[in-house]
């Protein structure tokens, strides 16, 4: 049973939302959201911050531009507002592996800027991804790490000890969020 007290769900990206690809997400045209995602966003907007924090290296692998990813993230937006929610924060890094830097996952970075910028703590939010990163970017920060079946999922499941809490899919945890907060 997930807390009634979170205020904060940030998210994965790439196999949370949108179809991942071992080729990366480099234009619009290769964005689509996975069925059931956007309309949970749209229910959870209802009921707490929802935000986004995204690994982006393709930039700086030079597979795609800044522009690249603000017209994704344009279309991202459109679809999630047609489909009945608010524009989204949307948290990315776009530095490579060896980059050093502090916002990419499995760093705390994109996480605690979310968190900050939100207002909330740690222990009020969860953070649901698909990769080992995103369980350990959760911890490093101090939030709730839930992952999902979705993207990588089944694959990271697999090889997590002690197994995290999991559910399905994006709708499947908002399901699970919004009953936690009906019985807080
Ligand atoms: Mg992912
Ligand atoms: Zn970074």
């Amino acid at each position: 049973m997930l807390p009634p007290n979170l205020s904060l769900v940030l998210l994965d990206r790439d196999g949370v939302i949108n179809a991942d690809s071992k080729d990366y997400i480099k234009v619009p045209d290769e964005w689509t959201p996975i069925s059931g995602a956007l309309e949970a966003i749209v229910q959870l907007q209802q009921h707490v911050n929802v935000a986004v924090c995204t690994n982006q290296s393709g930039i700086d692998r030079g597979l795609f531009s800044l522009d690249d990813l603000h017209a994704i993230h344009e279309k991202f937006q459109s679809a999630l507002t047609s489909a009945g929610g608010s524009p989204i924060s949307i948290y990315f890094c776009p530095h490579g592996p060896h980059s050093g830097c502090n916002c990419r996952k499995p760093r705390a970075g994109l996480l605690t800027t979310a968190i900050t910028q939100f207002g909330g703590t740690p222990s009020s939010t969860l953070f649901a991804g698909d990769s080992p990163r995103d369980l350990a970017a959760a911890e490093a920060a101090g939030c709730l790490p839930v992952l999902l079946r979705t993207g990588n999922g089944t694959e990271t499941l697999a090889s997590a000890h002690p197994a995290p809490i999991t559910f399905d899919d994006l709708s499947e945890l908002t399901t699970s969020i919004l009953a936690a907060k009906r019985q807080g």
